[in-house]
């Protein structure tokens, strides 16, 4: 694990000390931009063409320093330099599996109320014909699956559009995965792809229906085809079952989209996933049937976490089976990724090949997803920042005097 420090890209907070902290333009939006050339004396006529030399600078070229933009003029780089920075957000720690998967703690900027700096966490998971980055979009969660480590820490905020993309740009930065950039350590568990990351799925930390306008932002950013250039094919998100925001999201973004079933009953989805007494399964699979888009070519995936004794028997196999027909889906089955504290346990080896053969027989190609990164608790559900736990421990280790 290395520990890199960098500056943070403060886009909306001042230092205590008082002095003014520069904003970053990493992350920002055309209008974004546009608003900041023109808060930077700009001229309005100007504007509009230094947001587009910007915009390729920022999501083509990923350049991190002004000096590089060498197409714009020595004095236009020097006042921006003067205003804004291109930080990305800052890292707290990188850890590297021996699978090449890719776990970064990020420090967001800390908000006027808020006690402490917020952290979130990215991954990144390299095979062979792909690279998908998995994006966090807010610092915790509201709701409390009780199989999830995030669902254990409190909702602290939501992360602003530009917080999201700063995950993709850094990332990016890390795996060296711009035009020219140098090779990283294990680059031989990298992709065979020409872009190293080719997927993105808003499945890290938070309830990204929670967080709409900011994610859908974010998401235009990523999939503009002049800049990061992801397509929306490969764009993912996924919900616990906000069944309000389902057919909005997609009208709005045309993204795909994965639900968090997890149980083919109500009582029992009602345990493991609290949002399902809102909004229980026969109104998320509604949505689900009418989600803009659907067709054989473009599915929803339903994920189903394999928990030892609670909903991995054959019978539950079945009843999922009857449950999705008509509704064009994919199946992932994950098996359960265990955190310290967590009180399931993951299904047997067999009895999850029993529950995919169920699935398969019944024409649903259900890849069991191997975990990632597990040594160093990166896979699914596994994700709360390291400062939390290490505070969650102190807070055991040592209880305040006045308990
Ligand atoms: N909040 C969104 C997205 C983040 S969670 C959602 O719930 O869908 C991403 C996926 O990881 C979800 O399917 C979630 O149910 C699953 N997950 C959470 N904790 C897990 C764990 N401990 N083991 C395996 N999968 C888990
Ligand atoms: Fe939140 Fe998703 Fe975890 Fe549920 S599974 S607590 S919705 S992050």
């Amino acid at each position: 694990m290395s520990v890199l420090a960098t500056v943070s890209s403060p886009l909306l907070t001042a230092p205590p000390n008082g002095a003014a902290v520069k904003p970053s333009l990493a992350g920002l939006s055309r209008e974004r931009l546009r608003a900041a050339m023109l808060q930077a004396g700009v001229p309005d006529k100007q504007a509009r063409m230094r947001v587009s030399q910007l915009w390729r600078w920022l999501y083509v070229s990923g350049v991190t320093s002004f000096d590089d933009m060498t197409d714009v003029s020595k004095d236009m780089r020097t006042q921006l330099s003067a205003q804004f920075t291109l930080d990305r957000p800052e890292i707290v720690s990188e850890q590297v599996s021996v699978d090449g998967t890719r776990k970064w703690l990020l420090r967001l900027p800390k908000r006027g109320h808020e006690m402490r700096a917020p952290e979130v966490e990215t991954v990144y998971i390299p095979e062979s014909d792909r690279g998908t980055l998995c994006i966090s979009s807010q610092v915790g969660c509201t709701l409390n699956c009780s199989f999830c480590h995030t669902g254990t820490q409190r909702l602290v905020r939501n992360l602003e559009a530009a917080e999201i993309v700063g995950q993709i740009l850094l990332a990016r930065d890390r795996i060296g995965d711009w035009p020219g950039a140098p090779l990283p350590e294990n680059a031989h568990l990298l992709p065979n792809t020409d872009r190293k990351i080719t997927n993105i799925v808003l499945m890290g930390m938070g309830e990204p229906l929670y967080n709409f306008d900011n994610v859908k932002e974010a998401m235009a950013i990523a999939s503009d085809g002049e800049g990061l250039s992801v397509s929306k094919r490969r764009i993912t998100l996924s919900t616990s079952g906000v069944v309000p925001e389902i057919a909005r999201w997609g009208g709005d973004t045309g993204t795909m989209l994965a639900i968090s079933l997890h149980a083919t009953r109500d009582a029992l989805r009602d345990e493991l996933v609290p949002i399902n007494k809102q909004y229980p399964i026969s109104e998320l699979l509604a949505a689900c049937r009418t989600y803009p888009g659907l067709s054989n070519a473009k599915r929803i995936t339903f994920e189903y976490v394999m928990l030892k004794g609670v909903n991995d028997s054959p019978a539950d196999a079945k009843a999922l089976v009857r449950l999705l027909a008509g509704i064009p889906s994919k199946i992932n089955l994950i098996p359960f990724n265990p955190w310290p504290g967590s009180q399931y346990e993951c299904s047997d080896w067999e009895t999850i090949e029993r529950f995919a053969e169920i699935v398969n027989k019944a024409g649903y190609a259900s890849p069991v997803r191997t975990p990632r990164g597990r040594d160093i608790l990166a896979a699914c559900g596994q994700l709360k920042s390291a400062s939390e736990k290490v505070r969650a421990s102190q807070r055991t280790a040592a209880p305040p005097l006045d308990a």
